[in-house]
């Protein structure tokens, strides 16, 4: 079995692209994307980073032997263009259809003759061609050293979201356990929840509920992070929690401080738990734990080969990571949080809010939202250290309010959202606004995330992490 090639496209590229292959002239047109790239073993991402169209008439022109062209001039600005930014090259066009599509013989022989110089100019990089239909692509990837693979899939991680094929997928026998569901989003819906990786960082009060909810409705594997270990007062918020787990016996208000930080050095880690409830739903699920923060380099690189990540952990560092993880790595996201705001003085409850934000690549982040605060950054940077001095010698711990309804409203919108989006059920054009529920008031509102052109943390400049793949460092530790 060979690895699996596949390609990811922001939404806005492809949208450009589908505008410009797709006029509504049924001819054929031409384009070059440039592509980052990402290994690991799940198989080879290409990761569309850039998009040129190719001029009808002028870079795209009638074929000395096929039907049309892209001019030699084109192809060898854009090649020797991508080989100097390390990208890939796919030169791209169209055929007429809908759900299929495949290269024709002329296409094919094309290839034959221009591909091995093409691999020449690359620099050790592959080489590929792309034909799309409406709702179907087939590509055809040269490696340096001669061998091919065929494209898998595409996937355009926007809200809904897209998987293209050359052909259409045949659902496969459905698990009766699911019934109820797959009458919602039908046999494929079920097996592409079984397909899935998805992410979650940090599984205390909300990142639990998202681990239950993912496993029931049947996603096939998980990779869970979270540094801690539980305390007595998460329980009431952790899901599948129990006072075994947190050493209740030697946590308890009666014991000695000694004991006490025995009992919490000793507690279940929280990824524990959350695997074991992950299990508890679904046998078959693989949950792949890490006791580690995602501010780590080395925790951050698990989760560059998800499908979906949820961000359920409330530093500012894990903000970072999983922003630049959205667009670097193009997987969509959502971060969820509940906060409630107590007057210092008087212990009055000021503000009682919980917030959904879709993260999607190419769509404004987190960073041009002004949702990542510099000085605490560096805030935490310090208290990190202080922190790990200080661990064993003094409980200084201030914790914020916190209730398990809060970050259910946040966390079961944000699992609905991913669902509908995944199976084709969310409603094409609907909003990619944050969310924000108000208990006290009854209320919801949407805030419209902004998109700063410039960002390079979301954006497709030179400097820009969009599509950027392992070509880039992630601002993990
Ligand atoms: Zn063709
Ligand atoms: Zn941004």
């Amino acid at each position: 079995m060979t690895t699996p090639w596949s390609l990811r496209i922001p939404p806005a590229l492809m949208d450009r692209l589908t505008g410009h292959l797709f006029p509504g002239d049924n001819d054929e047109h031409g384009a070059v994307i440039a592509a980052g790239m990402a290994a690991s073993s799940r198989g080879v991402r290409l990761l569309a980073r850039a998009l040129v169209i190719a001029e009808d008439g002028v870079d795209y022109v009638p074929g000395k032997r096929g039907y049309r062209m892209l001019t030699a001039s084109f192809v060898t600005e854009n090649i020797l263009r991508c080989a100097s930014d390390r990208l890939v090259y796919l030169a791209v066009h169209c055929h007429e259809g809908r759900n299929s599509v495949a290269f024709s013989g002329d296409d094919f022989a094309s290839h034959e003759r221009g591909y091995p110089a093409l691999l020449d100019l690359a620099e050790g990089l592959p080489v590929g061609a792309l034909v799309f239909a409406t709702n179907a692509v087939a590509g055809d990837i040269w490696l340096p050293g001669g061998q091919r693979v065929v494209l898998e899939h595409a996937h355009v991680p926007g809200r809904p979201q897209r998987l293209l094929h050359a052909q259409p997928r045949l659902s496969s026998s459905a698990d009766p356990a699911y019934d109820r569901q797959a009458r919602l989003f039908g046999d494929r819906g079920q097996d592409m929840l079984r397909e899935q990786k998805v992410g979650v960082i940090g599984v205390g009060g909300a990142g639990s509920l998202i681990v239950e909810y993912l496993a029931r409705l049947g996603v096939g594997h998980l990779v869970v992070a979270d540094p801690e270990r539980i305390e007595l007062s998460n329980i009431p918020r952790v899901v599948g929690s129990t006072r075994r787990d947190a050493l209740a016996w030697l946590t308890g208000p009666s014991r000695s401080p000694r004991i006490r930080q025995l009992g919490e050095r000793w507690a279940c880690r929280k990824t524990h738990i959350a695997a074991r409830v992950a299990r508890q739903a679904n046998r078959g699920i693989i949950v792949e734990k890490d006791v580690g923060d995602v501010a780590d380099d080395s925790v951050a690189q698990r989760f560059t080969d998800c499908d979906f990540l949820f961000l359920a952990a409330d530093s500012m560092r894990s903000r970072l990571v999983f922003n630049a993880l959205v667009h670097q790595y193009l997987i969509p996201g959502a971060q969820v949080g509940a906060k409630v705001t107590v007057d210092k003085e008087n212990g009055e409850v000021l503000d009682v809010f919980s917030v959904h934000r879709p993260v999607m690549p190419g769509r404004g982040c987190l960073w041009c939202n002004g949702l990542i605060s510099p000085g605490r950054l560096q805030e935490e940077a310090l208290t990190e250290t202080e922190r790990r001095q200080q661990r064993y010698i003094q409980d200084s711990t201030v914790h914020a309010p916190s209730v398990i309804t809060l970050n259910a409203v946040a966390c079961a919108h944000a699992v609905d959202d991913y669902l509908f989006s995944l199976t084709g059920l969310l409603a094409p054009g609907t909003s990619d606004a944050y969310r924000r529920f108000l208990p006290r008031e009854a209320d919801f509102m949407l805030d419209n995330p902004r998109r700063d052109p410039d960002c390079t943390e979301c954006g497709a400049g030179p400097k820009g992490r969009l599509g950027a793949g392992s070509g880039m460092r992630l601002p993990a530790r």
